[in-house]
């Protein structure tokens, strides 16, 4: 996606607060591009794939050709393909159909009350969430493949009894997967997006697992493990993770080593040339993109 295209503001949102907000679906990329590049990029690793998976620089069913690029990619590399979306356009029922042709899809659930979703989500002004979920709860009846659900707590936003309390029912009423938990653990767009207190999250982990089931909730609270390795040139691989989510600077720093770089020349350069810039949230360095 071109940076950054999104249905959705969130606050928590690692990219930044959103640049363009539209609810236009549009042909960014010539799909057999997308494929060729996935293609030649799987081709260069080594070691099992398990999913290949849309993580865009926004929201990815903003993109036409979506469905021809899963398609695609399946088809061309062999791998199943996993799509990551705010869930915003699933009232659409093209976008359904186009979603339907992932293997895996995860949709966002923030909120299940309409103020709660507008200040945490800072959605397009013309959707509504009684509609999204209603999209949602139609994708889940019909969809083949795996559902999960990502639900970001936020500290005074969505941590209340009665909303969690609400957003468990709803998930439960899908019959998910997994529902994940998740807290913000890189910098966030505003800097108040902060993660609930411990004894919060307990009760939001209880009260899911209550509605949900035990064996199908996780609570994401921890740092994400570094990646294991560094696909091809550093510096683009610098700038491409970056793209996509902010990256923490001792990760960087001990793949570019492995790689036989010197990760203070290379940082450097890409500063000095305003692609990237070094922040700090909650106590540690992480390198992000500059457009
Ligand atoms: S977190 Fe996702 S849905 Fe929210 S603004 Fe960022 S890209 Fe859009």
């Amino acid at each position: 996606m071109p940076y950054k295209l999104c249905t959705y503001s969130c606050i928590y949102c690692q990219l930044g607060r959103t640049i363009k907000m539209t609810i236009e679906r549009k042909p960014f990329y010539d799909p057999q591009d997308i494929v060729r590049d996935v293609a030649e990029t799987l081709a260069q690793i080594k070691g099992e794939v398990d999913f290949v998976t849309f993580v865009p620089d926004g929201e990815p069913l903003l993109d036409l050709n979506i469905a021809a690029e899963i398609t695609g990619i399946r088809h061309e590399t062999g791998s199943r393909v996993a799509v990551l979306t705010n869930a915003s356009l699933l009232y659409q029922e093209q976008c359904r159909l186009d979603l339907a042709e992932a293997d895996l899809v995860s949709v966002k659930v923030d909120a299940a009350s309409e103020q709660v979703w507008k200040r945490i989500n800072r959605p397009h002004p013309s959707l509504r969430l009684s509609e999204i979920l209603e999209g949602i709860r139609e994708f889940a009846n019909t969809f083949k493949g795996r559902l999960i659900t990502e639900t970001m707590l936020v500290e005074g936003f969505n941590d209340s009894r009665d909303e969690i309390r609400a957003i468990a029912e709803f998930i439960a009423s899908i019959n998910p997967h997994k529902a994940y938990l998740a807290v913000p653990v890189r910098p966030p767009a505003e800097p108040y997006a902060t993660p609930p207190p411990p004894e919060k999250l307990v009760e939001a982990y209880n009260t899911f697992t209550e509605h949900i089931g035990r064996d199908k909730v996780e609570l994401l609270n921890m740092p994400e493990p570094p990646p294991e390795t560094l696909h091809g040139d550093p510096a683009q691989w610098i700038l491409s993770t970056t793209s996509v989510h902010p990256l923490r600077y001792t990760y960087a720093v001990k793949l570019l080593e492995e790689k036989g770089e010197n990760p203070e020349k290379l940082l450097s350069s890409l500063k000095e040339k305003n692609l990237i810039r070094i922040v700090e949230y909650r106590g540690e360095k992480f390198i992000t993109r500059t457009y």
